[in-house]
């Protein structure tokens, strides 16, 4: 579903992506982990091109796209590999002129070109989904964080991506929402949608992820099964950064 070879991305004279090579089959969940400033999100959102790699190869579900030093990237290719991806934001970047609803509907109507009733009754049934049926007519002010999330969700999923990314979905949430949105993630997880997560939470990435990525300085450190990664890396850069999490 998703491969990557050789990935290079730097800001100015800093480079933060410095080779990543990885794979993601159909259905999977990858987890990104790793300290503040690795490379974590930068990564994630090359995967749906908001960063432009300088060097490198990326598929995403059958798309291949080459990168060089100022290539350009067609628009449309850049749009029909963000048609494949859905994004979840830290801070959910729901439209606040809109209700739960609309914010769910609206990509399913200018992206796919839904109609509205189309667009309204999958809205609500993905509003179900999330547990947020009895929410549907409210704003984004008037939903709790972990509720906006969840719409967030909802509305990622609305345009049927191939592949769902989420940049650190739980960490502007207060301690007490966190699970609402962890177990709508992991819902998901159980039902094969193939997702790359970049998050904190180590022991909800230790439960929903078939793959574990933990990055450093640009570079991936340890990439394998949460078994491998989490309990039987011998690496001494593997075991500090987990002993200081625990
Ligand atoms: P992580 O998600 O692991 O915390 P990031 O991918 O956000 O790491 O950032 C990696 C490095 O790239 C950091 O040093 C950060 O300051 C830098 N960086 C990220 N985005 C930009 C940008 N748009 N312009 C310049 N530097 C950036």
């Amino acid at each position: 579903m998703i491969e990557i070879r050789d990935l290079h991305k730097s800001f100015g004279p800093l480079e933060v992506l410095k080779g990543i090579n990885l794979r993601l089959e159909h259905g999977k969940v990858l987890v990104i982990i790793g300290p503040s400033g690795s490379g974590k999100t930068t990564l994630l959102r090359c995967f749906n091109l908001l960063e432009l790699p300088d060097q490198g190869i990326l598929t995403v579900a059958g798309t291949e796209i080459r990168f060089a030093e100022k290539a350009k990237i067609p628009r449309k290719t850049v749009l029909g590999l963000r048609q494949k991806t859905g994004m979840v934001f830290q801070s959910y970047n729901l439209f606040p002129h809109m209700t739960a609803l609309g914010n769910v509907m609206e990509g399913q109507i200018t992206v796919q070109r839904r109609s509205r009733e189309e667009a309204r009754s999958r809205g609500l049934e993905l509003l179900g989904k999330v547990g947020l049926s009895d929410k549907a007519e409210a704003y984004p002010h008037q939903l709790s964080g972990g509720q906006q999330q969840r719409v967030a969700i909802a509305r990622a999923m609305a345009v049927e991506p191939e592949v769902l990314l989420f940049d650190e979905p739980t960490s502007a949430l207060d301690p007490e929402l966190v699970g609402e949105v962890l177990k709508v993630i992991r819902q998901l997880a159980s039902e094969g949608m193939t997702m790359v997560i970049v998050t904190h939470e180590m022991k909800f990435a230790a439960d929903v992820a078939d793959l574990i990525v933990l990055m450093d300085q640009g570079f991936i450190l340890e990439q394998g099964s949460p078994q491998q990664v989490l309990k039987q890396s011998q690496n001494p850069r593997v075991r500090q950064f987990l002993n200081r999490l625990s």
